[in-house]
């Protein structure tokens, strides 16, 4: 059934889902467009409409080929909707959850395309800040590349911050997904350049192995674990690529490559790593089901939740239900530096009961019981050293930061982006 949007689109038909509305595929003046219609909670926040209105500008101005244009943006009643270019495709997420694990050629090949993006982004001044496998769009009509992956472009530009900004709730908020998000994020510093480095190399990893570095359980847990721990090695790695993806995962922001660095290391490996199968790669849930005595710590069991497997979720916020869905953002109050520390316990650990395991999902981690056992000792230093430098530093992502300043502007009959 078709929809007018303002004065100038019709929507016809849904193209998909998303955490902040729907897209709906449409067309306008100059033929056909993808229309995100935003969820009908946000788009009658007249607070968030004023703040897409007031950065128009810089979200119209983002042209690249490897980022999904923002054309036009449409208030209209009760609808704000974002007219964006329109990709014939899917979204990287589909791919993985319906290759598990893609060659490393085509996912090398992917994540230098999305830094392609993010170099034009950054050097706009613009930080992303939800890089994740749902915001990179694959155009199936475009040209196969390296390792017969469809071009990528990045899209979903400063909406995390415009939808997530914590003034929409007294709240203290975190913004991002938890499985992606830098570690200086998780600190309370202003989000910068890196952070969407740090994201993306995170996205590589899971193109590459099925499942996300630190991902899985509850989001104080997933949090906490890109402060404290350490990447686990993917077997079977060129040792080029491994050491590309240490560095962008890197914990210090200043010591990740920059977004075109990144393309350019990202493009001189793909000669190598043609016909490269995906990697072997253990399936989540193959561990030993005998618990691991590093963590055997008899003062502190997270409760399982009633009915539920037990799983290594470590909640946060005491109270709160342990939660492993990925596509949420985080919608957390800051912790206390004693949840922080781990509870009254005061351990400086990341304790996980004996046996429990990551969700049975793809971002389940699979290691050796010896590249735990080295997390574990790294993870219960460096936490304490996070503890005593940072506590009571887990603030609020300030919605003021100098580099991440996308923006519309109210209008439905607005020119588009030339
Ligand atoms: P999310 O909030 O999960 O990032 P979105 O709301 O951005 O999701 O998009 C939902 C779905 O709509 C995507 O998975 C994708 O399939 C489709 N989609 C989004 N943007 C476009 C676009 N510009 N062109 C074509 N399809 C799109």
């Amino acid at each position: 059934m078709a929809r007018k949007i303002g004065s100038r689109y019709t929507a016809h038909q849904v193209l998909g889902r998303g955490s902040a509305g729907t897209v709906w595929l449409g067309d306008g003046p100059e033929g056909p467009v993808a229309i995100k219609l935003l969820r009908e909670d946000l788009a009658s926040d007249q607070e968030l409409v004023g703040r897409f209105v007031q950065e128009r500008t810089a979200l119209l101005s983002l042209a690249h080929p490897r980022v999904v244009g923002v054309r036009d943006l449409v208030v209209d009643g009760n609808d704000l909707a974002l007219v964006m270019d329109l990709v014939r495709g899917t979204d990287l997420r589909t791919r993985l959850e319906r290759e598990r694990r893609l060659a490393p050629e085509a996912a090398v090949a992917i994540a230098a395309d999305v830094a392609d993006g993010l170099t034009a982004a950054h050097s706009a001044g613009i930080v992303h800040r939800d890089v994740k496998p749902e915001n990179v769009l694959l155009d199936m009509q475009g040209p196969l590349g390296p390792g017969g992956a469809h071009p990528a472009l990045l899209t979903d530009f400063g909406i995390a911050r415009l939808v997530d900004a914590p003034s929409r709730t007294r709240a203290t908020k975190i913004i991002g997904t938890p499985d992606y998000l830098a570690p200086e994020i998780v600190e309370g510093l202003p989000p910068r350049a890196s952070v969407d480095i740090y994201a993306l190399a995170t996205v590589l990893y899971e193109l590459l192995a099925g499942f996300t570095p630190f991902g899985g359980g509850h989001p104080g847990a997933i949090l906490r674990r890109h402060v404290t721990e350490t990447v686990a090695p993917l077997p079977g790695i060129s040792d080029e690529l491994w050491q590309l993806l240490l560095q962008c995962l890197a914990k210090s922001p200043a010591s990740r490559l920059r977004a075109a660095e990144m393309a350019g290391r990202l493009r001189e490996l793909l000669p190598d790593l043609a016909g490269i199968p995906p990697l072997d790669v253990d399936e989540p849930g193959t561990e030993s089901e005998e618990p691991d005595p590093a963590y055997d710590e008899p003062s502190y069991r997270p409760p399982a939740a009633p009915g539920s497997p037990r799983r290594g979720a470590v909640p946060l916020v005491h109270g709160s239900a342990p939660d492993s869905n990925r596509e949420t953002h985080t919608s957390m109050r800051v912790p206390s530096a004693d949840e922080l520390a781990g509870g009254a316990r005061g351990t400086a650990r990341v304790p996980r009961s004996p046996g429990e395991r990551r969700p049975g999902s793809a971002r389940h981690r699979s290691t050796s019981e010896a590249v735990r056992r080295r997390r574990i000792k790294l993870g219960a230093a460096a936490v304490a050293v996070v503890v005593a430098a940072s506590v009571g530093g887990w603030l609020a992502v300030s919605g003021d930061e100098a580099d991440a300043k996308p923006g519309v502007e109210r209008t439905d009959s607005a020119p588009p982006a030339p």
